[in-house]
This record gives C-alpha cells, sequence and structure tokens, in this order.
C-alpha cells in the first residue's frame, strides 16, 4: 500500500468518526420511542401520558425546563417528528407546566425549554401579569390538567415595561400596563436613573413584575395556594436574557 493510498484510507475513516461522532452529540430525548439511525431521520418523541405527567414532581419539572434551556442555548435541541406528535397528541394533553410569558416575538418559549407538542401550557400577555382569564386558565392547566409548575417570565428590554415606565397613554395600552405600574412605583430602593433608556432600570422593574404577578397569582387564586401549600405545585418566576438565550431562575 502507498503512503498516498494509506492516507487516503484515514482521511475517509477520520470523516466517518467525526460525522458519527456528530449525530451522536445530538440530544436525545427523555422519552424516545425510536433511536436515531440517520441525521435525515428525525426522532420521535412521545407525547407525554397521564401516568408519566403524574409521576412527576414540581422540583423534576424544574430540572427538565433548565436542561431543554441548556440544550436551546448550546444549539443542540431535540429533533422531533412534529406530524407524529401531533397524531399521537390528538387523544388527550397532560402538559408538565404552564408558562406565562410576554408576547415579545424574540421568545419561543417551547424552543427556550426545547420542549415539544403537548408538554407545555403557554400563556402570554405584554408584560406578563395576571388578570381573571389568565389566573383561570393557570387553575385549568395544574388543577384540570394535572401540570406541576407554574412559571412567570419576564424578560430583559421588555418594551411593556418600558411602556409602564413611561407612562405611555395610547389606546387599550394605558390600561394594560396599570397591571404593571405597582412594580415601577416599589422602586424607591433602586439605584440611579429611573427612566426607560436605563437598562438596569428596566431589568430592575421586570424583576419585581415577576414578583408582583406570582403574589397577585397567589393572593388571587385560592385553588393554586392549595396546591402550592400542598406540594401538587410550585409557583416560581424567572428572567429571560435575550443576548444568550438563557432562563435565569429567580
Ligand atoms: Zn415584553
Amino acid at each position: 500500500m502507498t503512503k498516498f493510498s494509506l492516507a487516503l484510507i484515514c482521511l475517509f475513516a477520520t470523516g466517518t468518526f467525526l460525522s458519527c461522532q456528530n449525530n451522536a452529540s445530538r440530544q436525545q430525548p427523555e422519552n424516545t420511542s425510536k433511536p436515531v439511525d440517520s441525521a435525515l431521520k428525525p426522532l420521535r418523541e412521545k407525547v407525554l401520558t397521564a401516568e408519566e405527567q403524574k409521576a412527576l414532581t414540581p422540583d423534576r419539572v424544574i430540572e427538565i425546563l433548565k436542561e431543554g434551556n441548556q440544550r436551546f442555548r448550546s444549539n443542540n435541541t431535540t429533533l422531533r417528528d412534529h406530524s407524529a406528535m401531533v397524531r399521537d397528541a390528538a387523544a388527550g394533553q397532560y402538559p408538565k407546566a404552564i408558562v406565562l410569558s410576554c408576547v415579545d416575538s424574540r421568545i419561543p418559549v417551547e424552543d427556550v425549554f426545547d420542549r415539544g407538542i403537548g408538554d407545555l401550557f403557554v400563556a402570554r400577555v405584554a408584560g406578563n401579569f395576571v388578570n381573571t382569564d389568565i389566573l383561570g386558565s393557570m387553575e385549568f392547566a395544574c388543577k384540570v390538567s394535572g401540570a406541576k409548575l407554574v412559571l412567570v417570565m419576564g424578560h430583559e428590554a421588555c418594551g411593556a415595561i418600558k411602556a409602564a415606565i413611561d407612562n405611555v397613554k395610547l389606546g387599550n395600552i394605558t390600561a394594560m400596563i396599570n397591571n404593571i405600574t405597582p412594580a415601577v412605583a416599589q422602586s424607591q430602593d433602586f439605584q440611579g436613573e429611573k427612566s426607560s433608556k436605563n437598562e438596569a432600570f428596566v431589568e430592575w422593574v421586570a424583576k419585581k413584575n415577576v414578583l408582583n404577578t406570582i403574589t397577585t397569582l397567589i393572593t388571587k387564586s385560592a385553588i393554586l395556594k392549595e396546591m402550592a401549600d400542598n406540594g401538587e405545585i410550585k409557583v416560581i418566576g424567572a428572567y429571560y436574557d435575550l443576548h444568550t438565550g438563557e432562563v435565569i431562575f429567580l
């Protein structure tokens, strides 16, 4: 064998090895019905069943969301067969959690946690506050449908938070931001310029608004409070970093 042909064999062998490594490094979902046999064949993640949902604890759901966000940030999200999952999910839903997020287009909630069809309830309103309708949706998610976690997620550079700081008067936005202004009014201890141009202040108000939303939620929903007191659910807050994709749990 010539040196040249030996080099060629080594090159192909190395290439094959690297390509196998790439396939193997794709994240396996926690309940996959089939192994990956090709990069072209999407993984088929099963839709969560009632039994699997029942076996979850609130703390395990938090771990799953953290693990999913880590995969999202490292561009290693799960490949899913959406068509198959749509058909599987048609019979019923047993989601892990309900996430309350802002409407911001830069936060694709399921993607951020690498979750698929039937995994999450998602409620969205600019400024991620709760009202009667959203509380009812959360009670449905937890008490009726068995979700184990309520996650309120604010985010960096939120336009609704900025509007509340600026006390914007425009159409229905005026009434909407009344839900957020308590967080602005509670900023006595913030050191620095209290304007929407100060990123640190916008972040401070966004985080305060998440905590206020949790307090309101527990105060106004006897059902969620009782479930939280019994350990059936957890109610927690988070803050999404637009620059890194990281969900910071508060
Ligand atoms: Zn926002």
